[in-house]
């Protein structure tokens, strides 16, 4: 695989000509070209610094960056209205996150009308639920046109050989809607594979190993990009559009880090390749960084603890466990993810560190409600382990504190007054729902950091309703859209599952989206 090393001075560098870009992006609209936007006719400015000798090059009407779940739909919708289109993918294999995706979300697909369900929720229920938990700061016309064309957009996927299960619900109860599509043995391979094969045969060119680097723009307008091959040459692409499909920033620690987010003990349960290519290009051509109010997917978990995969994910969307922060003080409602998983890892970053801890009670609730009798067995090897000073046991309160490096006087109060609000059956203090109101009695004890798990990083470069990516002032950057996770405006600081797998519905939405306005205003 071709890697790129976007070092941090690259990152900046391209945040730094933002300024200088936004200013040069012109008031107008389409592929045409810009000015300098300072009232003069001077050229807008060139943003990058950059030098390349290109081995190669190709002219293509529209180039994709990214062949995971939004750059696969793209693809094939610029192929199938007959642009001359070029699909670049970093990996060796396309796919992306696209790959581990188990399904989507679609009102009114045939699926539905087949299984006579298609009239059992309606956009208003989902809009309902989405602004009301958004504080109406989400555009709801997003949601509207993405909810709308759902139910098209899964029948034309399947139309390109992409195979469901056949089975739609609310994904595992988590989501407040039946609408999931599950993919034929909910792999995202089923999706992804077909998708790219019917590219090819629509004429698509797919280029594996072949990392997009650089745009480039001429007087304000974005007209192709360099990319770097698997041998370490450089392709240039003249392209009419740009769509870009990076998947987001996730992994890149330094883009990261600028955000706030430490992953010294975090993992990433992705595919790799998220360094945030495609926010940085869209930066160097102007565009709106709208990282920052922007949300993840994200868990909490423990740093280098194995049982992940089977019970941590339980363990640590909380319910029946008392969560304390670095004093030792308990902060929340454990149960703040029952409506939306994700608010787990919100109510945790309001702290500056935050622990949980577990008690025979708590164990022997998990056990019982989880059929998990291997509990206890994969407690006492993960605290063995201790990978990152985060897992301890200890026969009393006291010493699980001194452990952990906890006042201990204060976290033997905290304890006392939640077991306190248990004997009572009434969480005075965050209003717990009583049933999970187990208290921390008997020993051992078990203190677990909630480290955190980044998925995907979802949003960053705005983007309009025909996904053309956008300035500080809404203006539209001529020849450049982005898709998918990239670009996601739906959601604010919370990824909501109320509407399950919305997400890859915006996906295959925004792709599409991008390809049919890029060929209607760059190519026909
Ligand atoms: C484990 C996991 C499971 C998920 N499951 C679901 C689910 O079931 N339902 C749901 O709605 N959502 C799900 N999501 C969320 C989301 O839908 C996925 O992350 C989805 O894959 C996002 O699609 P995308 O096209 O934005 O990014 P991706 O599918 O990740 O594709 C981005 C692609 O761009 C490539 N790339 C990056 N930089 C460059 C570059 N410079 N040049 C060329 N190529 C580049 C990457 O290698 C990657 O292949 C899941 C996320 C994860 C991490």
């Amino acid at each position: 695989m071709a890697t790129i090393n976007l070092s941090r001075r690259n990152f900046l560098r391209g945040a730094g000509v933002t300024a200088a870009a936004v200013a040069a992006a012109g008031m107008l609209s389409g592929c045409g070209p810009q000015s300098a936007g300072d009232g003069s006719d001077a050229p807008a400015t060139e943003t990058s610094t950059t030098t390349y000798e290109p081995a190669e090059t190709m002219d293509v009407d529209i180039v994709v960056v990214g062949g995971g779940a939004s750059g696969v739909a793209a693809t094939v919708q610029a192929a199938e209205l007959g642009a001359n289109t070029l699909l670049l993918e970093k990996n060796s294999k396309c796919g992306g996150n696209g790959q581990l995706t188990e399904g989507m979300f679609a009102l009114n697909s045939q699926m539905q009308k087949d299984q006579g369900t298609s009239n059992d929720v309606t956009f208003r229920q989902i809009i309902s639920a989405e602004q009301e938990f958004f504080n109406y700061r989400i555009n709801a016309l997003l949601w509207k046109d993405m909810v709308e064309a759902s139910g098209d957009d899964i029948d034309w996927m399947a139309s390109h050989g992409v195979k469901f299960s056949g089975v739609i619900d609310n994904y595992h109860g988590l989501g407040k809607f039946d609408c999931f599509h599950w993919f034929e043995d909910g792999k995202g391979s089923n999706y992804i594979d077909p998708m790219v094969a019917s590219a090819e045969s629509l004429g698509a060119t797919v280029m594996t190993e072949t990392s997009a680097l650089d745009l480039i723009i001429d007087n304000g307008q974005v007209k192709g990009l360099y990319a770097e091959k698997a041998d370490g040459s450089i392709l240039q692409v003249n392209a009419k559009a740009v769509i870009l499909c990076s998947g987001g920033y996730a992994q890149n620690e330094e883009i990261m880090l600028e955000r706030g987010w430490d992953l010294t003990y975090s993992t990433n349960n992705g595919i790799e390749g998220h360094d945030g290519d495609g926010l940085r290009m869209a930066i160097s051509a102007g565009a709106n960084d709208v990282s920052r109010e922007r949300c993840f997917l994200r868990e909490a978990y423990s740093y280098g603890i194995d049982f992940f995969a089977t019970m941590s994910q339980t363990i640590h969307r909380g319910g029946p466990v008392l969560w304390v922060n670095e004093d030792a003080e308990r902060y929340t409602n454990e149960n703040c993810g029952h409506f939306v998983p994700q608010c787990v890892g919100n109510a945790v970053h309001t702290q500056n560190a935050s622990y949980q801890i577990m008690s025979q009670e708590i164990i022997d609730y998990f056990v019982q409600a989880n059929d998990y009798p291997e509990l206890t067995a994969d407690l006492d090897e993960a605290a063995e382990a201790c990978p990152g000073e985060n897992f301890y046991k200890a026969d009393t309160i006291a010493e699980l504190a001194e452990k952990q490096g906890l006042d201990a006087t204060t976290l033997q109060a905290t304890v006392e007054r939640y077991n306190e609000l248990c004997d009572k059956g009434e969480d005075d203090d965050f209003d717990k729902e009583s049933e999970f109101l187990i208290p921390v009695k008997t020993g051992p004890f078990y203190i677990m950091r909630q480290d955190m798990a980044f998925w995907t990083s979802i949003g960053g470069i705005d983007s309009n309703r025909k996904m053309e990516v956008i300035t500080a002032k809404g203006e539209p950057i001529p020849g450049l859209y982005s898709a998918g996770t990239d670009c996601c405006n739906l959601y604010r600081e919370t990824y909501t599952m109320s509407i399950p797998a919305s997400c890859n519905a915006n996906n295959c939405y925004s792709g599409r989206t991008a390809a049919k306005n890029a060929y209607e205003t760059c190519v026909k």
